[in-house]
């Protein structure tokens, strides 16, 4: 078992995969009740957080609760116990036990909640990508080094998460050139002397950065280079980023009847019923996906040329927007949703492998079929 780990530990853990930046603006996600200086000895994964949840917590002897949705969703403005949302919080807080959320955050991450639908629906785990990427939140960072720190720099700043693009890492760019510098009184340069002009043979490291790891890779970078005034240059770049966005696209590896098709995600998805619009083609092999509710990727799926958006919540004109072009499928909210504590769990046992994580055995499901 890890020792001495504390919510935060997790909770950090987990932000360096979907950073909370990535949540949408209606969102609620990260620590939401509890400490994060308590230590965790074991921590219980499920898609909702409801009382029985808690109880199931406090049962199995777990500090902590990481669900997918959060329980504190619109606000709270007084804990009375009128409401399971209320009694949740409050049975946690008397029981000491941490609720953390990891939302729209995990959505939108390309090895979150779609790639692991797509998956698990048969998707060719190389021919994934995002859906709807993401328009903003991506930087060029430009960094002025001494030749000799050059790789050091590079090393500490890909390690903080710069230099990813798509499927790929470590990424960067390198020119040399000659810096200047004179060092003022008080200055303790790390070459040269004061009150000098200094060229000194430096490096031009260039590296992509999103902006959500920003600070970290400030922080890592400044660790690693040797000036004491650091040069560098942040521009913001407006390409989208193709690692962060809403919903999946890919392709199984054969082409199968539709019929077929739902058949098998109504079976790797624990679905009763599919609710669907008419099949456009005879043969699917296109797939979208969004789990939880993802109408408003309809267009997308569309234009990304799938022959099924596997999606849920679904509402009646919504099914129209099919115009004859996909064919919809509606699994159910929990039904697309589910396999992310699993998800969760696996995240978080690759970093802390024998810590003790726990999926829940409750069917959080409301939804019945009859
Ligand atoms: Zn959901």
């Amino acid at each position: 078992m890890e020792n001495g780990l504390k919510v935060r530990d997790i909770a950090g853990w987990l932000e360096t995969w979907a950073p909370k930046a990535l949540a949408e603006s209606y969102d609620n996600v990260g620590l939401l009740v509890g400490h994060p200086g308590d230590e965790v000895t074991r921590v219980l994964v499920s898609l909702d957080c409801t009382e029985e949840v808690v109880k199931e917590a406090e049962e199995a002897g777990c500090q902590m609760i990481v669900s997918h949705h959060p329980v504190i969703f619109g606000g709270l403005k007084r804990l009375q116990g009128a409401s399971d949302v209320e009694r949740t919080v409050m049975r946690a807080v008397r029981s000491n036990i941490a609720l953390y959320a990891i939302h729209t955050n995990l959505d939108n991450v390309l090895t979150g909640v779609n790639h692991q639908l797509a998956k698990l629906v048969g998707c060719v785990p190389d021919s994934l990508h995002i859906l709807r990427p993401m328009g903003a939140g991506l930087e060029k960072w430009s960094v002025f080094v001494p030749e000799a720190h050059a790789e050091a720099v590079r090393v500490a700043m890909a390690d903080a998460g710069a230099g990813a693009i798509g499927r790929y890492d470590g990424c960067s760019f390198s020119s040399k050139g000659v810096g200047s510098f004179r060092a003022l009184e008080g200055a303790q340069p790390h070459v040269g002397t004061p009150g000098e002009l200094h060229r000194e043979a430096e490096t031009k490291l260039e590296m992509v950065v999103p902006s959500t790891l920003a600070s970290e890779v400030e922080r890592a970078m400044l660790a690693a280079h040797p000036y004491e005034e650091v040069a560098f240059d942040r521009l913001a770049l407006q390409q989208e980023r193709s690692d962060v966005g809403a919903g999946m696209v890919g392709t199984l590896a054969q082409p199968m009847p539709w019929e077929a098709f739902s058949d098998h995600v109504k079976e790797v998805l624990g679905c009763q019923a599919i609710k669907h619009t008419a099949p456009v083609h005879a043969n699917v092999q296109r797939i979208a996906v969004c789990g939880g509710s993802g109408s408003f990727l309809i267009g997308d799926a569309k234009r990304a040329k799938a022959d099924v958006y596997i999606t849920s919540d679904i509402k009646y004109h919504e099914y129209f927007q099919a115009e004859g072009r996909l064919q919809l499928l509606d699994v159910g909210h929990y039904e697309s949703e589910w396999q992310t504590s699993s998800l969760i769990a696996s995240k978080i046992n690759e970093k802390f492998p024998n810590f003790a994580v726990r999926l829940s055995g409750i069917r959080t499901n409301p939804v019945s079929f009859r």
